[in-house]
């Protein structure tokens, strides 16, 4: 309903907006999300993934799910995650997150029963996966199995600044050296920060010193594959040699075969294979080897063995760099005021820096108007308004109910004794003034709340702020350390 609640004493919506659905409303939700699931994936994709998972319960607006096991929980999650989401989205406006759990009690009752097709582990991929995850980014024609290189990542194309000297210098010795300096050169940072870009740069550079060394290059998602293929197709032999023959592989984002066993006892040999015959091995992860989960212990101590170099956030000055260069790449006459402006605004990480500089040079191409600062912030006002979004609502609420000694899922939760409540109140107000986001959005981040009780919440700490002085104060003191 649309009106607005003016009445500061009716009781606040305290209900889970999806807390009274009943069984057959669960069942109907699933029913039709599977259905749509199964005309998206095909019907096999569909027997594998999406038929052995079960919806469980629905509440505070999370769909919970099981499987019997973790492998395809992780597959599930890592392939359809986003399409599972958004269907059930689709089906109950009021449902925000989805949850799956592994119900061990399936594992080892008859759940493999042929009605009830799930595959156990990574050998167990059905022909329809395997045939979508082949890409015409491969040449994987059955003798050669590498991933194209980028030509635009090389060493010359790559800015150095602070954040990623040790990580480039050690790269550069790689490539460079006659002898394998340190094996394996582990590089780990977070998204879009070089990592791809530098192990495409070291293929280049050791194929062009010397065109007959062999170089392998694949992300661990497709040496997954491979490996499962060649299990599929009994060509383990074939498999191994390949990757046992080269001078120098490199295996970027290790991080996927996390929880894959097979996988990784595969990976394992394979790696020792090539270090025993003083082979160079270059690995890339998001975390470094001790803060990879799911890892086996003896491959992730193996994995540090070697040199490990972080790529850290960027600063300013390497941001201001690397779109120089680029600017210059494409020929582009940008004015210095604009490259200073991306830089400071766009910092999280470097595709989207790429990303925002490549707009507004294709949009002053179209137009046939030069590039300046005003029609840089028009051009770019989404993404812009998105990264002035600096806190959160989710910060709020960590910071507010550390100040008050609540626990953060009271702000969740339907209790409304005053220690609780207030604090709340508190952090519905200040989320309101610092994020862009609207009463509605609000109200279903603290466990799905009517958009009313935020304007209330509103109000009401506006109102103790004009009466109670020190209240005042809290609340500023918070929003202070919010802010900065
Ligand atoms: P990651 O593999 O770490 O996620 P990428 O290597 O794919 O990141 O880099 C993302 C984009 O940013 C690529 O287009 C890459 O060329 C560019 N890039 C990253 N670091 C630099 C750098 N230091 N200098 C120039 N371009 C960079
Ligand atoms: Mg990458």
């Amino acid at each position: 309903m649309g009106y607005l609640d003016n009445t500061p004493n009716k009781p606040f919506n305290m209900l889970d907006a999806t807390a009274n659905l009943t069984s057959e409303e669960v069942a109907s939700i699933w029913a039709n999300v599977r259905a749509k699931m199964r005309s998206e994936l095909g019907e096999a994709a569909y027997k594998s993934w999406v038929k052995p998972l079960t919806l469980a319960s629905i509440d505070n607006g999370q769909a919970k799910m099981t499987v019997p096991t973790r492998f395809i929980r992780d597959w599930i999650l890592s392939r359809y995650g986003d399409r599972l989401l958004a269907f059930l989205k689709e089906e109950n406006a009021n449902i925000r997150t989805m949850e799956i759990t592994i119900a061990s009690s399936m594992r080892n009752s008859e759940s493999t029963s042929n009605d009830l097709y799930a595959p156990q582990s990574e050998n167990d991929i059905d022909e329809a996966t395997l045939a979508s995850l082949d890409d015409d980014n491969d040449t994987s024609d059955g003798t050669q199995i590498t991933s194209k290189l980028d030509p635009r990542f090389t060493f010359e194309n790559f800015v150095v600044g602070k954040p990623n000297e040790l990580a480039f210098a050690a790269a550069r010795r790689v490539a460079d050296s006659e002898t394998v300096p340190f094996n394996p050169l582990f590089l780990y940072g977070g998204v879009g920060l070089g990592k791809t870009h530098l192990m495409h740069a070291i293929a280049w550079q050791v194929k062009k010193k010397d065109p007959s060394k062999k170089v392998l290059y694949i992300s661990a998602e497709k040496f997954m594959y491979q490996f499962i293929r060649a299990l599929r197709y009994k060509t383990t032999m074939a498999f191994k040699e390949q990757f046992r023959s080269v001078d120098l592989l490199m295996i970027d984002d290790v991080q996927f075969i996390s929880g894959k066993e097979s996988t990784q006892e595969e990976f394992f040999h394979t790696f020792n294979a090539l270090v025993d015959q003083n082979r160079q091995v270059v690995i890339s992860a998001d975390k470094s080897p001790s803060d990879l989960e799911g890892l086996e212990e003896r491959l992730r101590s193996r994995l540090g063995w070697g040199l490990v170099a972080d790529i850290h956030p960027t600063t300013y000055e390497l941001r201001l760099g690397i779109l120089q260069s680029k600017a210059e790449q494409l020929n582009a006459d940008i004015p210095q005021d604009v490259l200073e402006f991306l830089a400071h605004k766009v910092s999280s990480n470097i595709r989207e820096l790429e990303g925002a500089l490549n707009r507004i040079v294709a949009h002053a191409s179209l137009v046939g108007r030069p590039v300046t600062l005003e029609n840089t912030q028009e051009v770019l006002q989404d993404l812009l308004r998105a990264s002035d979004r600096k806190v959160t609502i989710e910060e709020i609420q960590k910071k507010v109910a550390e100040h008050f000694n609540i626990r953060i899922s009271d702000m969740h939760s339907a209790r409304r004794s005053r220690t609780v409540a207030r604090p709340r109140q508190i952090a519905m107000s200040l989320s309101k003034q610092l994020t862009q986001r609207s009463l509605p959005e609000i109200g279903r981040k603290f466990g799905g709340r009517d958009h009313t009780t935020v304007i209330h919440a509103v109000r009401k700490v506006e109102e103790l702020c004009g009466k109670d002085h020190s209240f005042a104060e809290d609340v500023n003191l918070l929003r202070r350390m919010l802010e900065g």
